[in-house]
């Protein structure tokens, strides 16, 4: 069975994210020519390029960067392959990241793009020459202290390593070693970071425990299902498990499944991996329609797939006392209003899931000082960024008596309004 509620386009996830910032702009009294920047995108990239197919056919392709805003550092953000990337996603998704770094108290604005098309549909050889020439499209639009891509839907650590070297490779043999580090989430033998495979999983279940802490809820024998089964959807559960929950139900693009008794995690890993990414065939579970997923009878849910999931439509049906925003605008604003009503937390988007990006961080680090960092490290690094970051929402939370994600804003818009009251407006 595909899931057909998810493979439909997304729509209006600009629409979200812009009615997050005006309620956070607005309760903060945020300088008004702080809030006009804030609310503009810097530059829209567009690029249309043609690549060869393994049959010899010409195919052309589109594809998108859109750079919000760079007042504390470069551009930072994923890189998506999918059908539903468009000029809107990318704008919302790089908006969400200029709020996401500034939160975790990075030197990185916000970034996002990538390419629509259904990387299933190519074979190898076809992705590496359309990532390629992706790259070349981008040229100098990103860089190393410009803009810094990384994974995201369908991208992942092979890519990178592509996009690493085509662009290391367009430039003087001199620089290659200055330039390799044009994205993060790199693999291991070309400058990636131990750890950063997990980041984002790690971190997720770094905030839920965090929470959990805040309001002694004891997580051992907690019930949790995870919307998406790839890099943060497999991760975050296999961390969430190690703290004594237990999975009972996934879903993918592919099938959603569902075992009152529990899913072996690892195992359901091991299968997606050996059957293209997918949980469909799995046989520790049993298949349930997907309009039935998220009214589950659980505790938590990990939305780790894409946008705009939780919606008016379906939040009343939500039985789980925790939304963990694995995903990327996973709610919508009408969603989330029903959820806070019946007292459902959630921990949001751009806190709970910024462990990649300070993965990202530490990855870029090491290669600027041509170091390599141990796994343990690393982790303990994304611990403490992220603790800081979520005890820095809390209090805010309190001290202006709001919700997670308006005070989740209000601690990011609070850093980037202090810079430009600092720095000015050129000229
Ligand atoms: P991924 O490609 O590794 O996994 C995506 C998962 O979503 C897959 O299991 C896929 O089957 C599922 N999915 C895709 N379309 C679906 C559909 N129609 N129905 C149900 N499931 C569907 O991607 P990822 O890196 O794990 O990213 C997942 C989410 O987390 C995205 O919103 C991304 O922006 C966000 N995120 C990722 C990172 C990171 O470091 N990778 C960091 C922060 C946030």
């Amino acid at each position: 069975m595909t899931n057909s509620t998810l493979t439909k386009p997304k729509v209006g996830m600009y629409e979200n994210v812009m009615k997050q910032f005006e309620k956070a702009a607005d309760k903060l009294n945020l300088d008004p020519g702080v809030r006009k920047i804030l609310a503009t995108t810097n530059s829209e990239i567009v690029v249309n390029f043609p690549v060869k197919m393994d049959n010899g056919e010409i195919k052309t392709f589109t594809g998108y960067r859109v750079q919000h805003n760079n007042a504390l550092g470069p551009y930072k953000g994923g890189l998506r392959f999918h059908p539903t990337v468009d000029i809107d996603a990318a704008r919302a998704l790089a908006i969400w990241m200029t709020w996401k770094t500034s939160l975790a108290g990075l030197p990185f604005g916000g970034g996002k793009g990538g390419i629509q098309l259904n990387p299933k549909e190519y074979s190898s050889t076809e992705l590496e020459r359309i990532t390629r020439r992706f790259t070349y499209a981008l040229g100098d639009n990103i860089g190393p202290d410009l803009d810094i891509p990384a994974p995201d839907v369908n991208t992942n650590a092979q890519i990178m390593a592509w996009i690493s070297d085509t662009y290391a490779s367009t430039k003087s043999p001199a620089t290659r070693f200055n330039n390799l580090h044009v994205v993060t989430g790199k693999p291991m033998g070309s400058g990636g970071l131990a750890g950063r495979d997990r980041a984002t999983g790690y971190g997720v279940v770094v905030t839920i425990a965090l929470w959990a802490q805040k309001n002694n809820y004891d997580l051992k024998g907690k019930t949790f299902i995870v919307q998406g089964y790839g890099n943060v959807g497999y991760w975050t559960a296999h961390f969430l498990s190690q703290l004594g929950a237990k999975l009972i139900a996934a879903q993918d693009a592919s099938a959603t499944l569902y075992n009152k008794d529990g899913i072996d995690v690892e195992a359901l890993q091991d299968h997606s991996i050996g059957y293209k990414d997918q949980i469909i065939g799995f046989e520790g579970a049993s298949e349930i329609p997907s309009e039935d997923f998220f009214g589950l009878d659980c505790d938590i849910i990990v939305p780790a797939a894409l946008g705009n999931q939780i919606t008016a439509e379906n939040a009343e049906n939500i039985k789980a006392k925790l939304i963990a925003e694995g995903a990327n605008g996973p709610t919508t604003t009408e969603g989330e209003d029903i959820l806070l009503k019946r007292g459902v937390h959630v921990i949001p988007d751009i806190l709970c899931n910024s462990g990649g990006v300070i993965g990202s961080y530490f990855e870029w680090l090491q290669n600027k000082r041509s170091e390599i960092w141990k796994q343990d490290e690393v982790l303990e690094l994304i611990n403490d960024k992220i603790s800081i970051a979520y005890e820095a929402v809390h209090k805010m939370a309190e001290e202006y008596d709001t919700d997670m994600r308006n005070a989740a804003y209000l601690v990011a818009l609070k850093r980037l309004e202090q810079t430009y009251k600092e720095r000015g407006v050129f000229p």
